[in-house]
């Protein structure tokens, strides 16, 4: 990785880069013109550029270091990547397409995650390592460019792919700012899913942005949670609620609860009525997503009647819920869970290997 990555620099680098290389500084906004508007990442294409320039870039510079090693597209038009870091590391990236005209991007964090959550095919693979701010901002710049090339336009953001977002805090935080200035996606339309790091909460509040917290919750008593979660033995339901308060008041906005449903394991009407209970008052949403199964985890996804069921004892509590349709199910499209099967296959081509 010599070459400089023009993906890796903001707006003021860029111009500082550029002045390095006695450029004028509205060659910064000609060049992220084509990054992020026109989604050409060609240099050799920026044909506004005086003939010199585009050599030198395309012989010092880069646009990104993510390769891409496989991708699917589901039925449902959900696309699922697969990228190798420079260190042969490799983070799933997802795109989703809604019949409302919204694209939806699903990146990673961290390669592998440290928080261990029982049925989490990326907890299930351990820590490897955080990526830095550039990595992550890529992935979603990668599919602005793309939509951006065929007329269409990336609209929200979610972090929910592999890693824990708030473990990775401040190269997250960057990232996001720069979907926000370079990609122009909206605070309200980012969101950062997290296992519930209660001081990352509270900082995150204090940032002043308008984002979208969603909460990996999964139990609503301590006990429970902490079997599925083992983060929940740090920082127990009582203190994840009321950072979650905080955060609505701080933002304005509404939290969102994610709530994986495991049949007869957390889809009962006490479960849903302790989640009520939990809730009741509290500016939210509740996300229920029926288990996607991983080969570290013996639990099965809840039936529809349980969904239902779920939903409408949450609703006498007054608290809101909808089930999560599972995007690209047909193409491992779970968190983790096209790496895993990957390196599975590989193992297997390999038997001798490196693991
Ligand atoms: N680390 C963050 C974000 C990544 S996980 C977090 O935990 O919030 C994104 C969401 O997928 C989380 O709500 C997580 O709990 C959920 N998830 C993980 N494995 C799952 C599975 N096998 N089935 C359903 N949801 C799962
Ligand atoms: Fe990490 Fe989130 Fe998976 Fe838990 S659910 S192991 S925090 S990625």
């Amino acid at each position: 990785m010599s070459t400089l990555d023009l993906y890796a620099l903001d707006e003021a680098a860029l111009q500082a880069q550029l002045k390095d290389w006695g450029q004028p500084a509205y060659r910064a906004t000609q060049i992220r013109r084509w990054l992020y508007e026109r989604g050409v990442t060609d240099p050799a294409e920026w044909t506004d550029l005086p003939k010199a320039l585009r050599g030198q870039l395309a012989s010092e510079a880069s646009v990104g270091t993510l390769e891409r090693v496989t991708e699917q597209a589901a039925r449902d038009g959900t696309q699922k990547r697969l990228y190798r870091l420079h260190d042969g590391q490799l983070v799933e990236a997802v795109l989703m397409p809604y019949g409302d005209g919204r694209r939806t991007a699903c990146i990673s964090s961290q390669a592998g995650c440290a928080m261990g959550c029982v049925f989490c095919a990326t907890g299930q693979m351990g820590f490897a390592r955080h990526l830095t701010s550039a990595e992550v901002f890529e992935q979603a710049a990668r599919f602005s460019a793309e939509l951006a090339a065929r007329g269409e336009r990336l609209s929200n953001v979610v972090l929910m792919g592999m890693g824990e977002p708030f473990h990775n805090y401040d190269a997250v935080l960057v990232a996001i700012r720069r979907l926000m200035s370079d990609l122009g996606i909206g605070a309200r339309h980012i969101t950062v899913s997290t296992v519930g790091l209660v001081p990352a909460i509270r900082r995150f509040a204090a940032e002043g942005l308008q984002v979208t917290l969603a909460i990996s919750l999964h139990a609503a008593t301590d006990e429970e949670r902490s079997r599925l979660l083992p983060v929940n033995r740090r920082w127990p339901l009582s203190d994840l609620l009321d950072a979650c308060r905080h955060y609505a008041e701080a933002s304005g906005r509404r939290v969102t609860f994610e709530w994986a449903l495991i049949a007869g394991r957390n889809d009962g009407e006490e479960q849903a009525a302790a989640l009520g209970r939990l809730l009741r008052g509290l500016r939210c949403h509740v996300n229920l997503i029926p288990l996607n199964p991983t080969g570290g985890y013996g639990g099965t996804p809840s039936s529809a009647d349980a969904c239902r069921n779920f939903i409408d004892v949450l609703q006498d509590y007054g608290v809101p819920a909808t089930v999560r349709v599972r995007r690209g199910i047909d193409i491992d499209a779970g968190c983790g869970q096209l790496k895993s099967k990957v390196q599975r296959r590989a193992r297997r081509a390999t038997p001798t290997g490196s693991p």
